[in-house]
């Protein structure tokens, strides 16, 4: 395989000092970057590396059209968001007019975190409740209140005691009936329910990832989530959608991850891919719920929805329209599929496959046992051969790969053949 130069140790060090030895970085050699553009990054040796990991770059890493908005915005106007104009309100229309009823309005911040936080502030309003359901692995964000309910990544903190943790189904090595998992699932958030009631707490939230990204993409029986999202609002709960990690197109047959189910949350909230890099996140909901909690607190955020953000946010969307990026999402989605199919079949490593669209896995398993060390072994040797995957899942032993969405076949297929040889060399 290639050997590219060392990392460059004295900005390590620096790093380091300054920012402390816990900061994560990505792989045994971190990656010194300097530019970027569509699906490639540059390191600072001039080496180009197909970025098949980052879903923050969601119409390509330095966009023109979308640096071009952002530029020629912040060379106008920018300002913190209690004046009248246009920009913010352009967006919102066009950001609620991808939702379904009767979800239409929408509220803005700056990150995911602090989407998912507002989101559970209004169900607490909505419902007068407290009580809060989340998977048994899952991560939505870096709040005092979110950690409180983190399951997942990274070493997580006590549970507040107003969470319970439901375990997610997953068909993949599943050999009963896809509908008696789906009972013992309904089962599981029942008892959830019951516990919170058994303390006195009222269901405020159910809050998923809608694609169950943090938990390794798993395969849910049909009809098991909207089961579960029944009992929570028999219960006087609400349903988040975090749709963080699966929204804007990249399941390639939909806009948003719930649309694959039969059901529309009560709250969707959004982050990472809205904004290209520009932070950008927020969250869309009934009126009527925005109505319950304006009438009673006030959210203000500084810089959430400003100018330039709402510029760059309309820029993202003109973009996912005139590339057709959901659809590219589908048809390379597809063929990546076919490609890994075809992978599974040569390595024995390789347990199964996941995900849809450009948001796919690989489960990696040896001798019955969850390969988490092939697993890191693969990433760094994959970014040796200058492709940028990761990996997750409550086992660590699942390859996450989530490109840009102008993601290509061409792109896909240099992919699949670095993939194909890694695992050959292991
Ligand atoms: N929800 C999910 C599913 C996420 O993956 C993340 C970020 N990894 C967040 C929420 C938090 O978003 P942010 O880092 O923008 O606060």
């Amino acid at each position: 395989s290639a050997s590219p130069l060392p990392a460059d140790t004295s900005l390590l060090d620096r790093r380091r000092h300054v920012l402390g030895r816990h900061s994560p970085l990505f792989y045994d050699r971190p990656l010194h970057v300097r530019r970027a553009e569509g699906v490639w990054i540059e390191d600072t040796d001039g080496r180009r590396y197909l970025d098949v990991y980052n879903n923050v770059p969601h119409v390509g890493h330095c966009h023109p059209h979308v640096v071009e908005a952002l530029c020629r915005q912040a060379s106008q106007l920018n300002i913190h968001t209690r004046y009248l104009h246009e920009a913010v309100v352009e967006y919102a229309e066009r950001l609620v007019a991808t939702f379904d009823a009767p979800l239409s309005m929408a509220m803005l911040t700056c990150t995911g975190s602090e989407a998912n936080e507002l989101a559970l502030r209004i169900a607490r309003f909505v419902t007068g409740g407290q009580g809060i359901i989340v998977s048994s692995f899952s991560y939505h964000g870096n709040t005092a209140g979110l950690a409180a309910a983190t399951t997942g990544l990274p070493a997580p903190e006590a549970l507040a005691p107003h969470v319970r943790a439901v375990e997610i189904p997953d068909l993949t090595h599943w050999q009963g009936e896809p509908a008696a998992l789906a009972a013992r699932f309904a089962e599981q958030v029942a008892d959830a329910v019951r516990s919170l009631q058994a303390d006195g707490i009222r269901p405020a939230a159910m809050l998923f990832d809608t694609l169950f990204s943090t938990e390794g993409l798993p395969a849910v029986p049909k009809g098991a989530l909207e089961q579960a999202v029944a009992i929570v609002r028999q219960a006087g709960g609400l349903f988040i959608a975090d749709e963080v990690q699966p929204g804007l197109g990249r399941t390639g047959d939909h806009m948003w991850g719930y649309q694959a189910y039969d059901l529309v949350p009560d709250i969707v909230t959004m982050g990472k891919p809205l904004g290209n890099g520009h932070p950008l996140a927020g969250l869309v909901t009934r009126p009527d719920h925005v109505d319950a909690f304006g009438s009673k607190a006030l959210y203000f955020n500084t810089f959430a929805g400003n100018p330039v953000s709402s510029a760059v946010g309309s820029a993202v969307l003109d973009v996912i329209e005139g590339e057709d990026l959901q659809g590219n999402a589908r048809r390379v989605g597809a063929h990546i599929q076919a490609g890994l199919q075809r992978l599974a079949s040569r390595h024995d490593l390789i347990a199964s496959l996941r995900g849809r669209g450009l948001f796919f896995g690989l489960e990696l398993m040896r001798d019955g046992r969850p390969a988490a060390g092939e697993a890191r072994r693969l990433i760094n040797d994959m970014r040796d051969r200058g492709v940028l995957i990761s990996r997750i899942g409550p086992q660590d032993n699942i390859l996450k790969m989530r490109p840009p969405m102008p993601f290509s076949i061409a792109d896909a297929d240099l992919l699949l053949s670095t993939l194909d040889s890694a695992l050959s060399d292991l």
